[in-house]
């Protein structure tokens, strides 16, 4: 059996723990170009915070080779937590960010399914040769709708809301190019207890974005894109874009993957180029289609696509990894990008 296959098989049974999820989330053309908001929009079927903790002791428990680390607390007082997979520290180190926006977490269910998936012997001798840090859910107050403003026009069924901002309203990825001490408690105890403590050679930094943008006439799946700011070092430039080129030709193959140019900021109050000019982490931001809750109609998505959007986090995570494992990230081929199209946004349906 191919690797891709196995990491499919993998994939899919792990989503089995979703349900209901699943059960719509796997059926031709959904992510893509896939209905407008793709049914309701229910909060009820995502990891609360709580759950997310109970999952991560779990697997802790469970696996060997991770362990969870406090790297400090939310506005609200909620620790947040790190996956750690250090086996050598000389290895090069990957971190996998979700949820700086509280209302983008598909990609926090698609990196607690991977971190299910390094414990099985799927994944056997991978981490001898890679080190993965996975923060999920950093704006833990924002997914839990635990903040210190008004959701009343918020869209989402279920039993609660997400936002984008933490509780004091703030949006954390603008704060990366402050002196720490200023920060939001979030992102300054990820810089300063994460990013300024382990030798990481690789970020991605996982978001969702609202359900119309497209290239090529055809809604994406997701859009990606490197660090933009003058001062990052060309060859941190250079592995943030062989990183995305792992990423776009593993999404590509699979055929309802459809990956754009995101188009982003150059400033680096932004994670994806303050991580990059502060720490020389090559960097991707990954940018899933659709948000799990907004007071915007058009940026929030139905639940139809959820399947997909978490097996493309799923398999975004472990492609990286095993770039980075066997060194295939070195020789990737970074001329995609030259003809990579921005994407844009197609008009709302209605
Ligand atoms: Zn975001």
């Amino acid at each position: 059996m191919s690797m891709k296959k196995k990491v499919l098989s993998i994939s899919f049974s792990g989503l089995m723990a979703f349900g209901a999820v699943t059960a719509v989330g796997l059926p031709v053309g959904a992510v893509g170009n896939g209905p407008n908001t793709g049914g309701s929009i229910q909060t009820s079927i995502l990891h609360t915070y709580e759950g997310m903790v109970d999952y991560l002791k779990v697997q802790e428990a469970k696996q060997k080779e991770l362990e969870l680390e406090v790297i400090g607390q939310t506005v609200k007082g909620r620790d947040i937590y790190m996956a750690k997979y250090i086996s050598n520290p000389e290895n090069p180190t990957i971190l996998f960010l979700t949820q700086q926006h509280g209302n983008e977490q598909l990609t926090t269910e698609g990196a607690l399914e991977f971190i299910k998936h390094l414990g099985t012997g799927k994944t056997k001798g991978l981490l001898d040769k890679v080190n993965v840090l996975v923060i999920p859910m950093l704006n833990a107050d924002g997914a839990m709708g635990d903040v210190n403003f008004s959701l009343d026009n918020y869209l989402a069924d279920g039993d609660r809301h997400l936002t984008r901002a933490n509780a004091n309203n703030v949006d954390l990825n603008r704060e990366h190019d402050k002196a720490t001490s200023v920060m939001e408690p979030e992102v300054r105890v990820l810089h300063e207890n994460v990013l300024q403590q382990y030798d990481i050679d690789y970020m991605i930094d996982l978001h969702h974005q609202g359900t119309r943008s497209a290239v090529d006439d055809k809604l994406v799946s997701g859009s990606i894109l490197y660090p933009t700011n003058a001062n990052v070092k060309p060859e941190v430039l250079e592995g943030s874009k062989k990183l995305g080129a792992i990423v776009y030709n593993t999404l590509d193959s699979t055929g309802w993957g459809h990956i754009g140019k995101y188009v982003g900021g150059n400033g680096e109050n932004i994670g994806r180029n303050g991580a990059a000019v502060r720490y020389d982490i090559s960097t991707l931001l990954f940018e899933m289609r659709g948000m799990s809750d907004h007071y915007y109609e058009p940026y929030a998505l139905g639940q139809k696509s959820n399947g997909y959007l978490i097996k493309q986090t799923i398999l975004t995570l472990d492609a990286t990894v095993r770039a980075i494992a066997d060194g295939s990230i070195e020789s990737a081929d970074t001329s995609f990008w030259d003809t990579l199209p921005e994407q844009y946004n197609l008009p709302a349906e209605e």
